[in-house]
């Protein structure tokens, strides 16, 4: 039998090159090697979001890019957590084995709290529990985390020792499958890629929509003149162009130290390798787009694939905590 792999993706609406290089693809390389459950975390946002105006919009933008960047249902349960109901009684039952000096600890947490004093609700402190709740009601094995969630996956793992401990051997601890992948910065060469920063490509943008952002972006910013030499090692252009054209990497690092390349035919060269390896996704964007009722239809479907795991999970930690 394949191990079993949980991941979530917050809805933000539709995908940027920072979402898709740091997780979307991976997800679809994961697809061949393990049994993938893949939900978007509907309940998550609301913990943040105080307009919900757009929530079913950016779930279906963001489901749209997904599966035209590879995400299949034939391979894997793609769905929406809220439509699997489950999620809220488990966590409810979850929450009784979570001493709450667990969750004031987090850091996000207290970030979250700092940030935003007026709405410091409950939904946020227990966003850790909801979140073992997400892995463990599908029994994963495994879920691919970058390094800086790393403290939240542990103390997954601590509630599910706990709940073991106390009503016996229930969900396996969830193991971290480390993404390796560095942080990609936004096109203003200081921040991660964020669309609350305006500072992203979205992966589904037109051609000329992201000639546009990528002119627009920093470089190196000591390079002031074109006959300045320039320097790649602070240059998020050159970063980008990494991911998007590995081949052209040793001879534009040595082009841009000597000035023999400008900034401008710099960028052209990433704005035509983004736009070439994104033409196959927007084109299968826009089919699947066309198709009525098609994204609906996969969420429904692997809403009910996800639903007969959830049952059978819930059924056994009800009988383990005396409920039946
Ligand atoms: Fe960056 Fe390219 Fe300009 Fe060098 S030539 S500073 S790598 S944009």
């Amino acid at each position: 039998m394949k191990k079993r792999v949980f991941s979530g993706v917050r809805p933000t609406g539709r995908l940027h090159i920072g979402n898709y290089l740091g997780a979307i693809k991976n997800y679809v390389a994961l697809q061949g090697e393990f049994d993938c459950v893949y939900c978007v975390v509907d309940l998550h946002a609301l913990t943040t979001l105080e307009d919900t105006a757009l929530l079913q919009s950016n779930i279906r933008e963001g489901m749209l890019d997904m599966l035209a960047a590879g995400l299949d249902p034939q391979k894997a349960v793609i769905f929406v957590q809220s439509h699997v109901p489950e999620i809220n009684e488990l966590f409810t039952l979850l929450g009784m084995v979570t001493p709450l000096g667990w969750l004031m600890r987090v850091p996000t947490f207290k970030e979250k709290a700092r940030m935003h004093p007026q709405n410091v609700n409950y939904g946020l402190v227990g966003y850790p529990v909801m979140m073992t709740a997400d892995i463990v009601l599908y029994k994963a094995d495994v879920v691919p985390v970058g390094e800086d969630q790393l403290p939240h996956l542990e103390l997954a793992r601590e509630i599910v020792r706990r709940f073991n401990e106390h009503f016996g051997d229930t969900f396996p601890e969830p193991q971290a499958r480390l993404t390796t992948f560095p942080m990609v910065v936004g096109l203003d060469g200081q921040s991660k890629m964020s669309k609350s920063l305006n500072n992203h490509i979205e992966i589904a943008a037109t051609a000329e929509e992201t000639t546009k952002k990528i002119m627009s972006a920093v470089t190196d910013p000591a390079r002031k003149l074109r006959s300045d030499p320039g320097h790649p090692e602070v240059c998020n252009v050159f970063k980008l162009r990494r991911h998007f054209e590995p081949e052209v990497i040793a001879s534009l690092d040595a082009d841009c130290r000597t000035a023999k390349i400008g900034c401008v035919d710099c960028k052209k060269s990433l704005a035509a390798a983004v736009n070439n390896y994104f033409a196959p996704l927007r084109a299968r964007r826009a089919e699947l787009a066309a198709i009525p009722g098609y994204v609906e239809e996969v969420m429904a479907d692997g809403a009910r694939q996800a639903r007969v795991i959830a049952c059978r999970t819930m059924e056994e930690v009800k009988k383990k905590m005396g409920l039946i």
